[in-house]
């Protein structure tokens, strides 16, 4: 039988489920989600294979005005994601103003790349609501495949899955048929740390924070883990650090249980935190935390 394989890609506005839909898709989380736009800063990449497939799954940072440098570079992720997409999921939700989508709707018309437009968050609607959205986005799109979904509630994702693999091209596979994501270890571990501060601030906190692993030492009984939480101010690394330390502990311990449980290992995890002023302009730095697309 035909092998079919491409590079499936996930883009539309922040907080629309994308993040969401590609950990429903592949099974697990690699992506972290939490309710703030701007979570995910990176393209990361989720693979699923199959005996006769290969779907290589790209989730995005969502579609941003830029304000300072890493917003530049988080833009061009979806921008590869453009051109080397064999399918675009684009996304939206069933909140969502269609004006907000304008700009890039005109861009990606201009692609002949098959798109399946998912609206995303039926389970907020009510009766009769879903078809005038839906006859809109024809309107909008009328070359994409729709699909009303529910990302985290599943609904219509085998749906999903059926209509990628009927539009997925002939090709061999990638990447081994057992690779799950592209990123290493030390990616997921500064994503599942930078997610527990996303989820315990507020406001410009989350946004001035970056995490760097400083050191990944993995022995036969406990996983030593030291990382570097780098924020922009004096007063955000007070906030961070809270009362006696009562806040960065929290965050250890959060960020620790999910590792273990992740890593099925103990593990011991020591967090610093220190200011760098502006850091999100700085390209040096940026790159060598992998924003370099
Ligand atoms: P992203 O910014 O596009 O990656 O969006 P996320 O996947 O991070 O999700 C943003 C928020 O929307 C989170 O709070 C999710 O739990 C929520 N969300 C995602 N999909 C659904 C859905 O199908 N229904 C509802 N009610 N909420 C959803
Ligand atoms: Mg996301």
């Amino acid at each position: 039988m035909e092998h079919k394989a491409g590079f499936v890609n996930i883009i539309g506005n922040p907080n629309v489920g994308k993040s969401t839909l590609m950990n429903q898709l592949v099974g697990e989380k690699l992506s972290i989600i939490t309710s703030k736009a701007q979570t995910t800063r990176h393209r990361i990449m989720g693979i699923m294979s199959g005996e006769n497939f290969q779907i290589i799954y790209s989730d995005t940072p969502g579609i941003i005005k830029p304000h300072y440098k890493l917003h530049e570079k988080m833009l061009r992720f979806i921008d590869r994601a453009l051109e080397d997409a064999d399918i675009l999921l684009y996304i939206t939700d069933v909140k969502e103003k269609y004006d907000k989508h304008q700009d890039y709707i005109n861009k990606i018309k201009k692609t002949d790349i098959p798109i399946i437009l998912l609206v995303n968050k039926i389970d907020l609607t009510r009766e009769g609501e879903l078809e005038s959205i839906l006859s809109q986005w024809k309107k909008m799109l009328p070359a994409a495949h729709i699909i009303p979904i529910s990302a985290l509630k599943g609904y219509y994702l085998p749906e999903v899955f059926d209509k990628i693999l009927e539009l997925l091209p002939e090709n061999p596979p990638y990447y081994p048929k057992d690779a799950l994501t592209d990123k290493p270890e030390r990616f997921f571990t500064s994503e599942i740390i930078r997610e527990k501060i996303f989820l315990n601030f507020e406001k410009e906190v989350p946004y001035s924070t970056e995490v760097q692993i400083d050191e990944f030492k993995d022995t036969d009984q406990i996983l030593n883990i030291r990382a570097t939480i780098y924020v922009m101010r004096d007063s955000q690394k007070s906030i961070l650090i809270g009362k006696k330390g009562e806040a960065i502990k929290n965050i250890g311990i959060q960020a620790r249980e999910e590792l273990e449980a992740l890593y099925e290992k103990q593990v011991f995890l020591d967090l610093y935190v220190k200011v760098y002023k502006e850091w999100r302009d700085k390209d040096g730095f940026l790159k060598s935390l992998g924003y370099n697309p």
